[in-house]
C-alpha cells in the first residue's frame, strides 16, 4: 500500500541519494566532493565531516567544529569519548595479548567480562558468548534457539516471531526478524517471512476507554494469536526489544506486558529473546532493561554500550537452563573474532567504570532531569506528540497535529533532515522515523553518555529545539 511506498522512499532518499536541504552538511551532497575519496560511504553520495578527535561529551571534526554527543552515535558511547580508564585498560591489553583465536585458547578479559555480566543477570548458571556487533549477536541468538530445540528433540521448531516497528540488525537472520519494511525492502535481500505482531506502543495503540492492564493484556495476547495461527510446535523463539529503540524512539512496554509475554512463551515452549542491544548495558538505569519488567528472558543480546565504542563488542547471555542444554548437546557456531581479547578488555573496563563510579544510579538520577527538562521544553510544543524517557534514554515524537497524532505528508526524509540540522547546531542526536497512515512520523532520540551532567542535557535540548525549529517551523528545508 501507500504506507509501504512512502517508507521505502524515505529510506531510498536518505540512504542512496541524500536529501536536499539548505544546510551545510547536506549541500555538499549536491556538489562534487572537494577531496576525492576511495571510501564507499554508508550513503554513497553523502559527504561527511571528518571526525578527528573526541573527549568526554564532545567530538571534533577536521574543520575544528565541535559536536555535543547526546546520543553516543547510536546509543554506543556510554562513557563518552576517550575515557582514560578504558583507554589505559585497552592499551595494556593490546600490549599483552591482543588476540588469541578462541578455538585454541580462552583469555582473561572474556572470562572476567562474562563473570561480571552473569553477576548482573543474577543467574549463576548463566553463560555468555561474545561477538563483534549487534547483528551478529542476534544471529547467534537465533542459532542458539534453533540448536536448543534440536537438543530438546524438537527440530521442527524454526519460526522466529517478532514485532512490527522493530530493528534487530542488518544480517539476513536479524533483518528477517526485523519489522522495519523500509530497511527490509531496500536491502533487496531474500529474507525469510516470519510472523510479526504489533508492538506495545501505548501512545498510538492504547484505546481511550482501555486501562493500562487491559492494553498490556491485549497487546501481549497478539503473541498467543500468532502462536495459534502458526502452531507452537513450529515456533522457536519470540524476539523483542524491552524498550524499542530506533524504529519508534524509546518506547518501553507498559507494565504487565512482558510478564504476559513471558507466560505465553513458557506455556508454549517458546524461547524469549530480549534484544537489549540499544536499551541494555545500563542505558535505562538498570544494567539489563528487562529488569524494569519483572521477567527473565532465555537469551539476552547486548552490544553498543557494552563496548562503549572503544571496541566492536557484543554478547549473548544464555540463561542457565538454555546453557545447560547446549553444553550437553554442543553448539555449532563461531566467527573468527568470537571472544576477542582486546574487545572484551574494553568491555570489562567499561563495566568496571560503570560500577566504580556508580553510573547506574547517576543514570537514574540524571534521567529524571533529562525527562523533566524535555517536558519543560517540549510539553506544550505544537509539533511534539509524545515525550518518552527511561533512564538516560529519551525521545520526542514529532507530529503535525497533536490531536490526531498525524505525521507529515510528503516528508519522507525528515529524520535525515533533522539529523543534519542538529549537526549544523553542533549536536549529535539520533533521529528516526516510522510511517503511520502514509505519513512520516519522526522522532529524535537522546542516549547521552552516562557521564553527562545537567548542563550537557540543557545544552543538548537547547540545540535540539533549534534544529526542530529549523526543519519544521522556520524556513522549510524541502
Ligand atoms: N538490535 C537493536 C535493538 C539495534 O538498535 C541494533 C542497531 O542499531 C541492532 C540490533 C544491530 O546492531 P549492529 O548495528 O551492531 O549490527
Amino acid at each position: 500500500g501507500s504506507e509501504m511506498s512512502i517508507r521505502d522512499r524515505a529510506c531510498v532518499i536518505a540512504q542512496f541519494t541524500g536529501v536536499r536541504s539548505p544546510n551545510r552538511v547536506c549541500e555538499t551532497t549536491e556538489l562534487e566532493p572537494e577531496v576525492p575519496s576511495s571510501v564507499f560511504y554508508r550513503m554513497p553520495r553523502q559527504r561527511y565531516p571528518r571526525a578527528v578527535s573526541a573527549s568526554g561529551m564532545y567530538l571534533q571534526d577536521s574543520d575544528g567544529r565541535r559536536y555535543l554527543d547526546m546520543s553516543g552515535g547510536a546509543a554506543v558511547s556510554c562513557l563518552g569519548h576517550s575515557h582514560p580508564d578504558v583507554v589505559a585498560a585497552l592499551q595494556q591489553q593490546i600490549q599483552t595479548l591482543a588476540f588469541a583465536h578462541t578455538a585454541f585458547f580462552t583469555n582473561e578479559p572474556q572470562e572476567r567480562l562474562a563473570a561480571h555480566l552473569v553477576r548482573h543477570f543474577g543467574d549463576d548458571a548463566a553463560k555468555v558468548y561474545f561477538l563483534s556487533g549487534g547483528s551478529e549477536a542476534n544471529e547467534t541468538a537465533l542459532k542458539l534457539a534453533w540448536q536448543y530445540w534440536v537438543a530438546r528433540g524438537r527440530p521442527e521448531k524454526k519460526i522466529i516471531v517478532s514485532r512490527e516497528h522493530s530493528y534487530h540488525g542488518n544480517t539476513l537472520g536479524a533483518l528477517s526478524a526485523s519489522g522495519n519494511p523500509g530497511r527490509r525492502r531496500v536491502s533487496a535481500a531474500p529474507l525469510l517471512e516470519w510472523p510479526r505482531i504489533e508492538p506495545c506502543y501505548a501512545y498510538r495503540e492504547q484505546r481511550d476507554e482501555e486501562s493500562i492492564d487491559d492494553y498490556a493484556a491485549r497487546a501481549a495476547n497478539a503473541l498467543q494469536t500468532a502462536i495459534d495461527a502458526h502452531g507452537s510446535d513450529k515456533i522457536a523463539a519470540f524476539i523483542a526489544e524491552p524498550v524499542v529503540g530506533s524504529s519508534l524512539g524509546v518506547v518501553p512496554a507498559v507494565p504487565g506486558y512482558f510478564e504476559c509475554i513471558r507466560e505465553i512463551c513458557t506455556a508454549n515452549d517458546i524461547l524469549l529473546i530480549a534484544d537489549e542491544i540499544m536499551c541494555g548495558s545500563g542505558r535505562t538505569g538498570e544494567f539489563f532493561a528487562h529488569r524494569h519488567f519483572n521477567v527473565i528472558p532465555d537469551l539476552v543480546t547486548l552490544a553498543k554500550g557494552i563496548g562503549g565504542g572503544y571496541q566492536p563488542l557484543a554478547a549473548v547471555v544464555l540463561s542457565g537452563a538454555v546453557a545447560r542444554e547446549l553444553e550437553r548437546a554442543g553448539f555449532a557456531h563461531g566467527h573468527t573474532y568470537v571472544g576477542h581479547a582486546a574487545a572484551c578488555s574494553a568491555g570489562a573496563a567499561v563495566l568496571d567504570v560503570l560500577e566504580r563510579d556508580n553510573l547506574l544510579a547517576h543514570a537514574r538520577k540524571l534521567g529524571r532531569v533529562l525527562d523533566s527538562s524535555l517536558q519543560e521544553r517540549f510539553k506544550s510544543h505544537k509539533l511534539v506528540g509524545d515525550i518518552r524517557c527511561v533512564g538516560m534514554f529519551a525521545a520526542v515524537e514529532l507530529v503535525s497535529d497533536r490531536v490526531s497524532k498525524a505525521g507529515f505528508a510528503d516528508r519522507p526524509g525528515l529524520a535525515e533532515e533533522l539529523r543534519q540540522a542538529a549537526m549544523d547546531e553542533g549536536l549529535v542526536c539520533y533521529p528516526g522515523s516510522a510511517v503511520f497512515d502514509g505519513k512520516t512520523v519522526p522522532h529524535v532520540m537522546f542516549a547521552p553518555p552516562l557521564i553527562s551532567q545537567q548542563r550537557d542535557i540543557e545544552e543538548g535540548i537547547s540545540r535540539l529545539s533549534k534544529a526542530i525549529e529549523r526543519v519544521l517551523e522556520g524556513g522549510s528545508v524541502r
